[in-house]
């Protein structure tokens, strides 16, 4: 039984990771540590340093605070000798997280950067579909409403936070982990509000060593339907993953249709390194994203309000 203690009780810690290790046989939680110290049904404190201090015995910690307290979080963990579960991004810059992984090799620990849309149904499908084809063009679509999937997260917009890459990171984990070959950026046009310090939008303009034409669009300000698609087209046919991984089609024929399994799938794979004793730190969906500030123009646009 690996005894989690959970860092950040937020949205995602409540809606996901609280669910995803009760129905883990493997993994128990044994307390949390949130400022806001929320009753969870296990001892609650205030900050990792006290939950470590006082709390029960732990084996592993999950981070599920904004990226831009990730580090100092997961170094504390590190140092006390804890596996540690990243969620997405895996920091606020791409430097900190080779750092960590260098402390968690040197303590013996397991660090996992999760990626979560990784773990959606479809993903693998296409990983294999992808492999042997030869690949005309990539598309990303990726539009949500901030308001409705991120209310009050203030840290979204402030610098670190990603603003709409971070929902545009999950379709860059996707292409990452499917395309057979490595992806980079070439061109990039970010919409900043005037009273932020994020993109509430962005076209990302890739390639590949084949000078695959790959494109992504992300927007914020999506209401109605809300898109999270990657269309791939090749020689002989056409795969389409929507509903951020979950389903497939190709050639308009449905092929996996699933429900969001994610992050029980995250939880195994965490797991199943701690057993194996290894740890798993892929930074180049986060790389993409540094790549995109680096040489993307910005234009100011309308101030946001919540
Ligand atoms: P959230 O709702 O804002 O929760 C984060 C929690 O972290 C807060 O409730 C807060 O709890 C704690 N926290 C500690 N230091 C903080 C700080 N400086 N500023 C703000 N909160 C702080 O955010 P979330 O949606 O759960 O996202 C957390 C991470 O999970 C992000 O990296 C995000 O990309 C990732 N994620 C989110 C989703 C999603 O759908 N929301 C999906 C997958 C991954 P206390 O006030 O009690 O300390």
């Amino acid at each position: 039984m690996i005894r989690v203690g959970i860092v950040g009780v937020g949205k995602i810690a409540r809606d996901q990771h609280l669910p995803a290790i009760a129905a883990d046989p493997g993994l128990e939680l044994a307390a949390v540590a949130s400022r806001s110290k929320p009753d969870v049904g296990v001892p609650a404190f205030e900050s990792l340093e006290e939950m470590l201090e006082r709390g029960p015995a732990l084996d592993a910690i999950a981070l599920c605070t904004p990226p831009q307290v990730r580090r100092e979080t997961a170094i504390t963990a590190l140092r006390a000798g804890k596996h540690v579960f990243l969620e997405k991004p895996p920091g606020a810059t791409v430097g900190e997280v080779g750092d960590l992984s260098a402390l968690a090799a040197e303590k013996n620990v397991t660090l996992f950067a999760s990626w979560h849309s990784r773990f959606a149904a479809g993903v693998p499908t296409a990983k294999t579909w992808l492999a042997t084809r030869k690949i005309r063009n990539v598309d990303i679509q990726w539009r949500e409403d901030v308001r409705r999937w991120h209310p009050g997260q203030t840290w979204i917009w402030e610098a670190g936070g990603l603003g709409v890459f971070d929902p545009g990171i999950n379709a860059l984990s996707i292409l990452t982990e499917i395309m057979p070959r490595e992806v980079f950026v070439t061109d990039a046009r970010l919409q900043v509000p005037e009273n932020v310090q994020s993109p509430v939008a962005a076209h990302l303009t890739m390639t590949d060593i084949e000078d695959t034409p790959i494109t992504a669009d992300f927007d914020f300000l999506q209401t109605g339907p809300q898109t999270w698609d990657i269309t791939v087209t090749a020689e002989d046919g056409t795969l389409r993953l929507s509903s951020g991984g979950a389903r497939i089609e190709i050639d308009g024929q449905p092929v996996v249709q699933a429900a969001d399994d994610e992050y029980p799938g995250l939880y195994k794979r965490f797991g199943e390194l701690i057993r194996a004793g290894r740890s798993e730190a892929d930074v180049r969906p986060l790389a993409l994203v540094a790549d995109a500030f680096l040489v993307g123009t910005r234009e100011l646009v309308e101030a946001f309000v919540e």
